[in-house]
């Protein structure tokens, strides 16, 4: 198997996180109050999550933010990830495209969440919070902020979706091993809880009824603060992480990146990687394409709408502008549970508007052949989720084959699947279905808003 991997010394880390915000032609739209429908400031939110992230969160003046040194301490002990050149799968492929892939899956959680879960809790832990809350629905979110949680020595409380609980136990074993306690949603501990399950007592949760209560207890617990995994623009901000090394290591193989590809659910891993090489477009420097793999069964980016929409099913955040189905959409239960969310954020959507990024949308059966075309070239099972970005990237290296292009194709493996392989079990097994959805399922649920 040929492979060439690329690694930063310690001392060639970065030291700052990039800000997009700062740079785009035109701001992302503020978030407004539901009922005055007057734009929020950052005090309007640091109620809920640590005042530093709310700062972050409507930045749109420092393109660079320090990381803090205890931070960077803590990313030092995985990081940089490699870059790899992935001669095999090129090989298999037959295409002139070089293809090579940051690698986020080697971490302790196995995931890229960890890279914003660890700065989430040590601005939490500086201000002198004790715990932190949040909700999960497959699980990677809260095992990253349960690890995370542990390392500055703060109290960790998830609520997993009831039905993913009992689909993916491994998960809430993981978080519970790392000191989480970790509750089904909906249930009986918050007031938010009990409403659910006196209406409907065998509801097995949401998304919906897990923020509901997370934030709950967030602001009814003094000295507790609510995280977030995705969406939001300081996650992005702390991502920025993964495509800083990304330009650096690009440079030591003496490549730039023709197209860069990421999957997308909330858009975290995609703005980590995709915003640092975006910059250089911006400047009029580069012209990259960027492309973000969304599942076909749950498709915002290519046939949502841009408006103003909650997020969460619930109704209880603040509105935000962004490509949506609807808060209300419920897609179907696909393998890769971590790109089942409604919206796009903030920052993202501008972008699309402006024609700076576009979407593309992938059948779950061809993401599954992606990754398993993957894994036998690589040798890595990557998570479902990040077979939307392999499967983007072999659409593109075929493309190249046909044209005779020799393209420079950059795609983030955001995990790796081993605590997924029922899905892969299943799909062995013939047992997997593609979900397309139709033009009025997502007129009709854009109207219910
Ligand atoms: C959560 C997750 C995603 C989707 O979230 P983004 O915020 O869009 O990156 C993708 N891949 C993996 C492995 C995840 O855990």
């Amino acid at each position: 198997m040929k492979q060439k991997r690329f690694i930063l010394q310690e001392n060639e880390l970065p030291t700052q996180w990039y800000n997009i915000q700062a740079d785009m032609p035109n701001k992302p739209l503020p978030p407004i109050h539901p009922a005055t429908r007057e734009p929020l400031g950052w005090e309007d939110l640091a109620h809920i999550f640590p005042t530093e992230c709310c700062k972050q969160e409507l930045d749109t003046e420092h393109a660079w933010i320090d990381i803090p040194e205890e931070v960077q301490e803590k990313y030092k002990y995985y990081r940089s990830t490699p870059l790899v050149r992935a001669y095999a799968l090129e090989e298999a492929l037959g295409t002139p495209a070089h293809i090579y892939f940051k690698n986020e899956s080697v971490n302790p959680l196995g995931s890229h969440k960890i890279n914003s879960a660890l700065p989430q809790c040590y601005y939490a832990k500086q201000e002198g919070t004790t715990n932190v809350t949040t909700e999960t629905g497959a699980g990677q979110w809260g095992a990253a902020l349960s690890y995370a949680a542990k390392v500055y020595g703060l109290e960790c409380a998830v609520y997993q979706v009831k039905i993913s609980m009992q689909q993916k136990p491994y998960r809430s074993s993981i978080m519970r091993t790392f000191g989480a306690t970790v509750e089904g949603s909906p249930s009986m501990s918050t007031r938010a809880g009990k409403d659910i399950i006196s209406r409907d007592p065998h509801h097995m949760g949401s998304l919906g009824t897990a923020i509901s209560e997370a934030v709950e207890l967030a602001t009814t617990t003094p000295n507790c603060k609510y995280t977030l995994g995705s969406v939001l623009n300081h996650v992005a901000l702390h991502q920025s992480i993964i495509g800083l090394e990304a330009e650096k290591q690009m440079e030591m193989a003496g490549e730039y990146p023709d197209t860069v590809i990421a999957c997308f659910g909330g858009g975290s891993n995609f703005g980590g990687i995709a915003f640092p090489f975006m910059r250089h477009n911006l400047s009029g420097e580069r012209h990259t394409e960027f492309i973000a793999a969304e599942p076909e069964s749950c498709p915002k980016l290519t046939r949502g709408r841009f408006e103003y929409d909650f997020g969460d099913e619930a109704g209880y955040t603040p509105l935000l502008p962004m490509y949506t189905l609807g808060h209300n959409f419920r897609p179907a239960n696909i393998h890769a549970g971590g790109l089942r969310y409604h919206g796009a954020g903030m920052i993202v959507s501008q972008l699309i508007k402006d024609g700076l990024m576009h979407g593309v949308d992938i059948p779950q059966l061809e993401t599954f052949e992606a990754g398993m075309l993957f894994a036998r070239t690589e040798g890595i099972i990557p998570a479902p989720e990040s077979s939307h970005a392999i499967a983007a990237t072999i659409r593109e290296a075929k493309k190249c084959k046909e044209t005779g292009e020799e393209k420079v194709i950059l795609f983030n493996l955001s995990g790796h699947g081993l605590i997924d392989m029922t899905a892969y079990e299943q799909y062995l097994n013939g047992d997997l279905l593609n979900y397309k959805i139709s033009d009025e399922e997502i007129e009709n649920n854009l109207k219910k808003g």
